[in-house]
């Protein structure tokens, strides 16, 4: 059939990270491809997420990519946990060096793709009502690229000023002077919080359940500093493939059980003073996995939190009672605590006295009206699936993704193939393995069109996962959940959202048997020629 839509042999949704790279590796192969991006210009995440303290929690030089040699050495990050502005220079760098652009349409917000059994191809829809045509459709939209408002009635009756953190305006805001409030407590708004503080007039958080947070201890990186990371790349991504999420950080192998106290303590007290995701992954190898190490460190937490909060009635309010320390991802924070100790900062517990309604003036609780000029929604996301919940993806006989994925955990093959829905290739889709976003991103892409090179070879245009191996794919990827303490607690890494209907059970969404053993199986699957796939 000829028509006048235009068709590729792939059709790539999304130009974040994912979508750059695989623009790079999918032009190596010689592949007739096109990226359709919802944003106005590359950097996903980075391109969304402009609210103020908005950075990596992550060291920025093992969070780049690391593909090429040359571009690790050209590019200085400035600093160790770099802020969202210099990230997308460097991703604006990255795009311009390998003139990522032209490959690429911005504006393009995909709303459908309907899978054509008998030509063997996709039909994406952009809500514009354009649409393309690819043999393949790779997805690279993230875990975390469907951010939610809160359900509370009248948020279209706010007369001020009002943002959610992951559509935040390109134009500077000024809180110079004015009532902020802050609906939420999660990682986003805990960088956010202590940065409007400065300037805001007065600033409202309100918080449903608190959440753990540890320093960041963020800094310049100073000349000498950046001599030796660039020395050190090759020993860096080592580390990073040596640990259990690609962070640098990993486990100590000792028990907190077995410790002295004063071991415990000591212990502690050095990884709180020192930057990063060292108190959290770094940790005695069973706080997150055994109840009564999680339940001391959880002690140890709790009293930083008093030690930094000065009205103790505000700590308590501040310390989590519903998850124990690092089950949950943790955010990191540079002052987030001493914020509440500020004039000109309130925290409004509402979980005591529930939002009512947004209001013309501001938000009404159960006891008060908060009036203000700018209300921020750091209100989080629909994560790892509903990024693909918001577009109407249709497998052959018109079987429904999202129906799939309503009350089913998703049947995926290593997180790439879903069941049932040939020639779809997901990049951070679910069952992949989580942690170093960008560690993950490469290797899976790599995957993916290493995949394609082999179909390429082959001369095959229609690669499926077998039902069999999705199957035991999914089995593998509850199993290794099964003893996580973390796989108990509700959050956006276990599938819920309390803003979005049918998303109030705990799913698991993730693999969490390593990243070096989900590298491995891949690599696995890929040197035995793909036999857990089906091709013609
Ligand atoms: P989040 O952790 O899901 O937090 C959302 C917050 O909004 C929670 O405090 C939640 O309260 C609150 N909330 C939602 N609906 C509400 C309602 N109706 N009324 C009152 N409060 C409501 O989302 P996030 O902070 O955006 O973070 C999500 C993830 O993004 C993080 O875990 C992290 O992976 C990533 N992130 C990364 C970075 C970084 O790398 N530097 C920075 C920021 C975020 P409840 O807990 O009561 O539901």
């Amino acid at each position: 059939m000829s028509d006048d839509i235009p068709s590729y042999e792939a059709v790539v949704i999304g130009g974040g990270i994912s979508g750059m790279y695989l623009t790079y590796r999918l032009r190596e192969l010689g592949m007739h491809f096109h990226v359709f991006e919802a944003g106005s210009d590359i950097g996903g995440t980075w391109y969304w997420c402009r609210y103020p303290g908005a950075r990596f929690d992550s060291e920025s030089w093992s969070y780049g990519y690391f593909f090429d040699k040359e571009l690790l050495q050209e590019w200085d990050w400035k600093e160790h946990f770099s802020p969202q502005p210099d990230t997308l220079e460097y991703l604006n760098y990255v795009a311009s060096k390998y003139d990522l652009r032209r490959d690429m349409t911005f504006n393009a917000r995909a709303t459908a793709a309907v899978f054509d059994d008998e030509a063997n191809r996709w039909t994406v829809t952009f809500e514009d009502g354009r649409q393309v045509r690819g043999t393949l459709l790779i997805t690279g939209l993230g875990v975390l690229s469907a951010p939610t408002l809160p359900n509370i009635p009248g948020r279209d009756d706010f007369e001020g000023q009002a943002f959610h953190t992951a559509r935040w305006p390109h134009e500077p805001v000024s809180f110079e002077g004015k009532r902020v409030g802050v609906i939420g407590t999660g990682a986003t708004a805990i960088q956010a919080i202590p940065e409007i503080a400065k300037t805001a007039g007065h600033l409202s958080v309100f918080q449903r359940h608190p959440n753990w947070a540890a320093p960041l201890h963020n800094s310049k990186i100073t000349p000498e500093e950046q001599k030796d990371i660039k020395t050190r790349y090759d020993e860096i991504y080592a580390r990073c493939w040596e640990t259990v999420g690609c962070f640098i950080h990993t486990p100590d192998p000792r028990s907190a059980l077995d410790a002295t106290p004063e071991e415990r303590e000591a212990f502690w007290e050095k990884l709180y003073s020192e930057p990063g995701f060292g108190i959290w992954i770094g940790n005695y190898r069973d706080v997150l996995t055994d109840e009564r190490a999680n339940a001391l460190a959880t002690e140890f937490m709790s009293r930083k939190i008093k030690e930094r909060v000065d009205d103790p009635v505000i700590a308590e309010k501040l310390i989590p009672k519903n998850h124990g320390f690092g089950l949950r991802r943790l955010p990191l924070e540079s002052g987030y605590f001493e914020a509440y100790n500020r004039p000109n900062v309130r925290l409004v517990d509402v979980l005591e006295n529930p939002i009512e309604r947004i209001t013309p003036k501001g938000v009404q609780t159960t006891v008060e009206e908060h009036e203000l000029d700018i209300l921020v929604y750091a209100t989080g996301f629909d994560g790892v699936t509903g990024g693909y919940d918001r577009i109407d993806i249709q497998g052959p006989g018109g079987r429904r993704l999202k129906d799939d994925w309503k009350d089913d955990l998703p049947k995926t093959f290593l997180g790439v193939l879903n069941d049932g829905f040939p020639n779809l290739l997901m990049v951070l889709g679910p069952h992949t393995s989580r942690g170093n976003i960008p560690r993950h991103i490469e290797k899976i892409v790599d995957f993916n069109v290493a995949l394609i090179r082999h179909m390429r070879e082959q001369g095959y245009s229609r690669v499926e996962a077998r039902s069999e191996e999705a199957a035991k794919w999914l089995a593998q990827v509850v199993e290794v959940n099964e003893n996580r303490l973390a796989g108990k607690i509700p959050s956006w890494q276990t599938g819920v959202n309390a803003n979005v209907p049918g998303r109030q059970n705990i799913r698991v969404l993730g693999y969490y048997g390593g990243a070096t053993r989900y590298r491995e199986i891949a690599e696995q699957v890929a040197d035995g020629g793909y036999k857990e796939l089906m091709f013609r």
